[in-house]
């Protein structure tokens, strides 16, 4: 299945804001696209709109050069001719068929011969690992199971391109993450594209190999999830991604918290034009402890904090300080031996510090 592309896609519900904004989008063949932003900024629409559910306002859509929407030509392709495979959240399953009957069904639609459809099933019921409850009914299932029940019944059809929106949502931690490893594995060994909706940072950036961040219907970044991690192309990007999130504080002349230190830095550094810099922004892991008295270079940022709360994690630390006016969190995978109340001395590298100008676009001194 070729590249799809998405071309100044619009789509307005008629009331409120547009729902989708001018969206260049392109998915490449075997890529695993996920669409990344908090509730209400357009991704569903979007995938809604991929696979023909959903009419754009404006714009084209194209699969490999061939038109399946465009409101300038009048074509439209509906959904059954996409070749696309759809599992939604809340995707019904046939309440008055057997798991095992639920999971068939698309094959019998397809005219698949029987022993090659019980191959199938079986194989789909075994990857989900629902095999054991195959002759039950949705309503004898449990939310996750019902879920893993609709993902089955997509990859039995085996479809080129799988459109998910928030297929894991019902899933408790444990399964959650198992799923995303096979979901990555299915994909790295049957080469499918996806496109996968999410609202949660950590789900797009361990199976994304790129990830488009929206917010208001307006794409913000399109890259690899390093990239959106180490690259975030402007302080949404920057505070949504990564848990904790990305320290940020105001780059202002006289602070005495991370900015104010920062700019200090920067200047002395003589990095370019530090005026233009409006926030500025460092990781929790790119906090490094140091000891007392360490000195700051033109290639280290070096401050004290106060202490003002310890969590170990079991495999890290977090650690919360007070830095002048500003809060900042660390996270450190060596021991903070450190208690409430305490001074500690920190460093981050010129490298780790990310500065965003007065419109909140990163900048590049
Ligand atoms: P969520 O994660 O909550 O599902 P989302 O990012 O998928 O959110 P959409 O469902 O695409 O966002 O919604 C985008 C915007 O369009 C929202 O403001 C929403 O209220 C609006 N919207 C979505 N569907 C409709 C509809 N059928 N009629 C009117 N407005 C709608």
């Amino acid at each position: 299945m070729p590249t799809i592309a998405l071309q100044s896609i619009s789509k307005s519900y008629g009331v409120g804001p547009l729902a989708v904004q001018d969206l260049d989008l392109t998915i490449p063949d075997g890529s695993f696209t996920c669409l990344l932003g908090p509730s209400g900024c357009g991704k569903t629409t979007t995938l809604r709109m991929i696979a023909g559910l959903e009419h754009p306002t404006a714009g084209s859509i194209t699969v490999g050069g061939r038109v399946l929407d465009s409101v300038e030509q009048g074509t439209f392709v509906p959904t059954e001719r996409r070749g696309m495979g759809l599992v939604f959240q809340n995707y019904a399953l046939w309440p008055h068929l057997t798991v095992r009957r639920n999971v068939e069904f698309g094959l019998r639609v397809q005219k698949v011969p029987a022993a090659e459809r019980r191959t199938r099933v079986d194989a789909a019921l075994a990857m989900m690992q629902i095999a054991t409850v195959a002759e039950r009914y949705p309503s004898q299932l449990s939310g996750g199971q019902q879920q893993r029940v609709s993902l089955a019944r997509m990859l039995a059809v085996n479809p080129s391109v799988l459109l998910l929106d928030e297929p894991l949502s019902n899933l408790d931690a444990t399964l959650r993450l198992e799923m995303r490893a096979e979901l990555k594995r299915l994909h790295e060994e049957t080469g499918h594209t996806i496109v996968f909706v999410t609202h949660d940072q950590l789900e797009a950036m361990t199976m994304a190999t790129q990830v488009a961040v929206m917010k208001d219907g307006v794409l913000q970044q399109l890259a690899p999830p390093m990239d959106v991690y180490h690259r975030p192309a402007n302080v949404f990007v920057a505070a949504f991604v990564g848990s904790p999130p990305m320290n940020l504080a105001p780059c202002d002349a006289e602070g005495d918290g991370l900015g104010g230190l920062a700019r200090q830095y920067l200047q002395l550094a003589q990095v370019g034009p530090v005026d233009r810099v409006a926030t500025v922004g460092v990781r929790p892991e790119a906090v490094r402890v140091v000891d007392a008295g360490h000195p700051g270079s033109e290639r280290e940022l070096a401050f004290d904090g106060q202490v003002r709360a310890v969590l170990p994690t079991g495999a890290a630390w977090t650690v919360s300080l007070t830095v002048g006016s500003t809060e900042l969190y660390l996270v450190s995978t060596d021991e903070v031996d450190a208690t409430t109340g305490n001074t500690i001395r920190c460093a981050v590298q010129r490298k780790a510090l990310h500065v965003f100008g007065p419109d909140g676009d990163r900048l590049n001194l």
